[in-house]
């Protein structure tokens, strides 16, 4: 039986991948931070182990990797998903605000990779997935810190690839351009009307869909696969 840890696996993106690994034998773990009730309603529908754990704490990181691995016996794949964005002018982003931005999508996979790594490399086995975002391959207006953070997540998964490979860990990243979840609510519909018109396949894209490619990078079929970013954007980016 396949094991993995989701980050942030309460909504959106992380909850479908949770439900998508355990529709196909994984049993699985996930962290949260505030979605309480979405979280034990997961927990309760999947049979997956929810963890209240803030990815910007390295303790409580510590802590829900160690509680992680003693409920899983082994952790096979992890997906670092949990990730926060805002909007502002470049000119408006306080140091805070950066660094609010970089603790959760940089530091927190960070933490994870790292934690879970060990157990990995004891293995001789392993899945690392980032959920990156094509704003960190080509950049977006008015998201200069969540782009950078995105950007440095690929840098991560790219070095991190070469040094885990000789491990049989495998580290790759998921690029995906708008899905429909919560975190793209502050969008107006003319704003999401229009990021839909200019993305090839005229459509958000969904959960699910981010859902069934980490399905695959987890899966034997993407045995040889590392250090490689999916674009996942309907054609939004094509390079
Ligand atoms: P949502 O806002 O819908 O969900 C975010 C999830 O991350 C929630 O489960 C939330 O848990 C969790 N989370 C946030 N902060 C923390 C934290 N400090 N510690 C632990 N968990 C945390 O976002 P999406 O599902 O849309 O996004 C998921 C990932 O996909 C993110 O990394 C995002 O950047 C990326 N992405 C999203 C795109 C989109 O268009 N939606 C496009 C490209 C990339 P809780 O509610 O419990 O706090």
């Amino acid at each position: 039986m396949k094991t993995a840890l989701v980050t942030g696996g309460s909504r959106g993106i992380g909850k479908a991948i949770v439900e998508e690994l355990c529709n196909n034998g994984y049993t699985v773990a996930f962290t949260y931070k505030n979605s309480e009730s979405e979280a034990k309603s997961l927990a309760e529908s999947t049979g997956a182990l929810a963890i209240k754990a803030d990815s910007a704490d390295e303790a409580e990181v510590v802590a829900a990797v160690r509680q992680a691995y003693s409920h899983l016996g082994k952790i096979d794949c992890l997906v670092n998903n949990a990730g926060i964005s805002s909007f502002s002018l470049f000119t408006d982003i306080t140091l805070d605000e950066w660094n609010r931005i970089f603790s959760v999508n940089v530091t927190g996979a960070f933490l994870y990779s790292r934690e879970v790594s060990r157990y990995m490399i004891s293995e001789k086995y392993g899945r690392i997935i980032n959920i990156s975002s094509i704003w960190g391959l080509v950049g977006s207006s008015c998201e200069v810190h969540y782009s950078a953070s995105k950007a440095a997540l690929i840098g991560l998964t790219k070095a991190l690839a070469k040094e885990l490979g000789p491990s049989g860990i495998t580290v790759n990243a998921i690029a995906p351009g708008v899905i429909d979840t919560e975190m793209n609510k502050a969008l107006s519909d003319e704003d999401l009307k229009a990021l839909e018109d200019e993305t090839p396949l005229m459509r958000m894209g969904r959960a699910e869909e981010v859902a069934k490619c980490a399905l695959y990078l987890a899966g034997d079929g993407a045995d040889f696969i590392t250090g490689e970013v999916i674009n996942l954007s309907g054609g939004f980016v094509i390079t």
